[in-house]
């Protein structure tokens, strides 16, 4: 689906399952988004029960709209990997699930690998970790165009934060690091802005993390031709409902992201980029009421906190330096 885009991901908003927000999976999906049943299937997902919750969602089939499709094969390729694999625990907050047949010698380069990305992204970022984190290895059979974010995503679970990735992205060193790196940025804003952060930034901090700014996007803007979206409109370019986006489009929204990431990491180094997940999180009552009332978005008020200048400006001045830039 976005197989133009080299880097992985996609981060699961809890928010676009209907877990937090019933009225806006009802818009979106039709009566599934809301149905109890599916509410059965989801909250068995976030428990990381997925045997159970595969056969829920089995029981109600699939071809009831998108929704369910979309629910079912999520929790297909989790549940696969599973039954085919084994758990390791490795450290006081790693854990990893890769097949059971995998060779002793992977298993120690994909721990070893495992733990160094998240010692890297954890330092830069200046997080102490406390949650657990489960590294999840998708079989080859999931890694399949129905499968949503097959690229890899990270997802807030009950038990832990769970990263899932590819197999076979393993076969790529580089690209496989920097996934992890990518992932573990989002495991890590979610912990310091305790689930707060808009999207475009969420997306800006896991492309600085994973090192993934693709230099054609640079030369493009130089050429004048593209688009340099507004913070809302790039949140929304990551959580819309992309079923009529096309691989192109999100490209962009990554790069551009990525783009404004490297900006802020440049200016005052990545653990600016830390605080500013950590501002999102210590605003007082009346700070709270104040944004209410005036309409000031979250990512705003931190920007503001951190670096002096708010959202408008940050992406004015990325665009700048990313056009200036040689
Ligand atoms: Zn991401």
């Amino acid at each position: 689906m976005f197989s133009s885009y080299s880097g992985v991901e996609m981060r699961m908003d809890p928010k676009d399952l209907g877990t937090v927000n019933s009225d806006l999976m009802t818009g979106r999906y039709g009566g599934a988004g809301a149905s109890a049943a599916w509410q059965t299937v989801l909250d068995l997902y976030y428990q990381d029960r997925l045997r159970e919750a595969f056969d829920h969602a089995l029981a109600l089939g699939v071809g009831d709209g998108a929704y369910g499709t979309h629910t079912y094969r999520m929790v297909e390729a989790e549940w696969r990997a599973r039954e085919y694999g084994e758990i390791r625990e490795f450290s006081d907050v790693l854990i990893v699930e890769a097949p059971k047949e995998m060779e002793e010698s992977s298993w120690e380069w994909l721990l070893e690998a495992v733990r160094s990305e998240f010692e890297e992204v954890c330092q830069r970022l200046g997080y102490e970790p406390v949650e657990k984190v489960l590294v999840s290895l998708m079989v080859p059979e999931s890694d399949a165009p129905w499968t949503p974010y097959r690229h890899g995503f990270c997802v807030d679970k009950v038990p832990y934060d769970k990263v899932v990735l590819p197999l076979g992205l393993m076969r790529n060193e580089g690209h496989f690091r920097n996934g992890l790196r990518h992932e573990f940025g989002h495991v890590v804003n979610l912990n310091l802005a305790q689930g707060r952060m808009g999207m475009w930034l969420e997306e800006a901090i896991a492309m600085r993390m994973g090192g993934d700014v693709d230099g054609r996007y640079v030369v493009q803007l130089k050429q004048g031709a593209p688009i340099w979206m507004g913070p809302e409109e790039l949140s929304e370019a990551f959580v819309g409902d992309r079923r009529g986006a096309t691989g192109e489009g999100l490209w962009r929204a990554y790069e551009q992201a990525g783009l404004i990431g490297q900006y802020l990491g440049e200016l005052r180094g990545d653990f600016a980029l830390g605080d500013v997940a950590r501002a999102m999180a210590n605003n007082s009552t009346w700070k709270e009421i104040a944004m209410r009332v005036t309409g000031q978005s979250d990512e705003d008020e931190a920007l503001r906190e951190v670096f002096g200048m708010g959202e408008d400006e940050v992406f004015l001045r990325a665009f700048e330096a990313a056009v200036e830039s040689t």
